[in-house]
């Protein structure tokens, strides 16, 4: 096993020291074990024990460079759940031996106007992201979740309520912030009509979260067979959409539709489904649509087709607070580090009800 610098430019003023972690270094190998190097805490820094982490459809296309710019070796993993095993002189936000959650972001210009209105994923000079961003402190690339240890600044580390399944709330920390803030930015509260297309890792968490706000949910599915799923996960209707006059029956009904599909899609017979003032947020596809959207029914029902990208920590502690308060986990199955590259294989094929979660004690073995 090699130990690999986060880069050429590792700074000498941060000393660092070796962590395992599962990784790859090409996008053709699996994922196996190697060491990584974490820097060593400064007075800002937390470092947390990691228990748990979850397994996003990001970390397979970043570990396969699906999307380009992937750094190898890269060590994928964004749902973060842990205990603090040692903090920083000028950290006094949590203490050792509390839990803890690290997202999607671990830093931020802290600067921009943006990130004054604590909407760090919009940081306008780019966030750090917790796997494959450049650390500013090292000037090498971060690792991600899928290793024993992680070192992040105290700001941008979350406290985890003590009453939740731990393993089951780290898919939390992505998508399901992914899914909490467009309902907290189209404020969707008891009297909301909202849908979800897509019933994966972030649609059960766009139900679970709508039902959570009191909304009233509609899950949208292609094909039929889910019903009994989505009501137990808090829908309380489904609408198969490839059905003609099923999706006339709910013409012109929802607020929010948020759409959790992952490549691209038609999503003219959805914007049908709104109201007026409606809004169709796409969280799950990055890209061009096919067929064109066609704006006359935006035009003639001021509606709108927009997107999201996670949250910011303020929000992301919102969204673990109230699913603390409310009982809100994700709906999991547990698997070991060394799993991994079969869990890839089914997520491919949507086959996880509906998120894998590592037990990271595993990779200890
Ligand atoms: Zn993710
Ligand atoms: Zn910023």
């Amino acid at each position: 096993m090699n130990t690999f610098k986060t880069t050429i430019e590792v700074a000498e003023a941060i000393s660092t020291k070796d962590v395992k972690a599962f990784g790859t270094h090409s996008p053709e190998a699996p994922l196996a074990e190697m060491n990584i190097e974490r820097r060593n805490i400064t007075p800002h820094d937390i470092e947390i024990e990691i228990l748990y982490c979850g397994v996003c459809h990001s970390d397979l296309h970043t570990a396969r460079n699906d999307w380009g710019g992937t750094m190898y070796p890269a060590v994928p993993g964004h749902e973060i759940v842990g205990r603090v095993t040692s903090i920083g002189s000028a950290v006094t936000k949590l203490k050792v031996g509390d839990l803890a959650g690290v997202g999607c972001l671990v830093d931020s210009c802290k600067t921009c106007d943006s990130c004054k209105q604590d909407l760090e994923q919009y940081c306008l000079n780019g966030w750090t992201g917790t796997y494959n961003g450049i650390d500013k402190q090292s000037g090498g690339h971060t690792f991600g979740g899928y290793s024993e240890k992680i070192v992040v600044t105290g700001e941008f580390v979350l406290k985890v309520p003590s009453n939740l399944d731990l393993a089951a709330t780290a898919p939390l920390l992505c998508a399901g912030i992914t899914t909490w803030s467009p309902l907290r930015h189209w404020n969707v509260g008891k009297d909301s009509k909202v849908a979800v297309i897509g019933l994966g890792g972030l649609g059960h968490m766009a139900i679970k979260l709508a039902k959570g706000l009191g909304a009233n949910v509609t899950l949208f599915s292609r094909t039929p067979g889910k019903e009994k799923d989505a009501i137990a996960l808090g829908a309380d209707a489904v609408i198969i959409s490839t059905e003609e006059t099923q999706m006339a029956s709910v013409s012109g009904q929802f607020d929010l539709i948020i759409d959790t599909v992952p490549y691209v899609h038609d999503v003219n017979h959805y914007v049908a489904t709104l109201n007026i003032n409606g809004t169709l947020v796409l969280v799950g596809y990055l890209g061009g649509l096919e067929p064109v959207l066609n704006t006359v029914p935006l035009i003639l029902g001021r509606k709108a087709v927009a997107g999201s990208v996670i949250g910011g920590i303020a929000e992301t502690q919102e969204m673990l607070d109230f699913c603390g308060e409310h009982n809100i986990v994700s709906d999991i199955e547990l698997i070991h580090m060394q799993d991994i590259n079969d869990a890839y294989e089914r997520m491919l094929k949507s086959d996880v009800r509906y998120r894998f979660v590592i037990d990271m004690a595993s990779l200890k073995q």
